[in-house]
């Protein structure tokens, strides 16, 4: 979705409420798989050539756990606080401001603001490096992929039976 920005000309601020139906918000290298719907406010300002954002994204997504496959739900609530330069009037002293890399920019052009990227990057800073069903999950069999949290595979006892191999062989003699 995109956001006119020329109501701004005229008011100071532009407060935005949206809500990302389930199903969507799903493209590209960043398949997220909603569970809520993915609530965002969003309050803009205008200040010289700059916009500022800020706002929350607020939403359950669907990932899988790094060790056993299995899905999890994991809440997601980010806060923002961006700027927005605009592309078309890009100046010299901007991309001087554009080094500091303290800040976080972000870009619109056409007096649009791309509300889906907001989102995705948003949300891709705030999912955790890792995700685990549990915190003593025991994930995949490594050999034959069974999930050690529901069942035991017979690859474990596979493993021991060198030792009783020997202990039988101990007592054919
Ligand atoms: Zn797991
Ligand atoms: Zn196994």
């Amino acid at each position: 979705m995109f956001i006119d920005l020329t109501p701004l000309e005229k008011r100071p601020q532009l407060r935005i409420e949206y809500e990302y139906p389930l199903g969507t918000l799903a493209m590209g290298d960043n398949d997220f798989n909603l569970q809520q719907p993915c609530k965002v406010t969003l309050e803009l300002q205008r200040r010289g050539r700059e916009i500022h954002a800020q706002g929350q994204v607020l939403t359950e997504l669907a990932v899988l756990c790094d060790r056993c496959l299995s899905p999890i739900t994991v809440a997601m609530d980010s806060k923002f606080n961006l700027i927005y330069l605009s592309l078309d009037h890009l100046t010299g002293s901007d991309k001087v401001i554009l080094d500091r890399q303290d800040l976080d920019f972000s870009f619109y052009s056409n007096d649009c603001l791309d509300l889906d990227e907001l989102v995705h990057e948003q949300l891709r800073l705030e999912l955790p490096m890792s995700n685990l069903c549990r915190p003593d999950c025991l994930g995949l069999c490594q050999k034959c992929g069974q999930n050690l949290n529901t069942a035991h595979c017979q690859c474990e006892e596979q493993e021991i039976d060198p030792r009783w191999q020997a202990l039988r062989e101990l007592k054919n003699k």
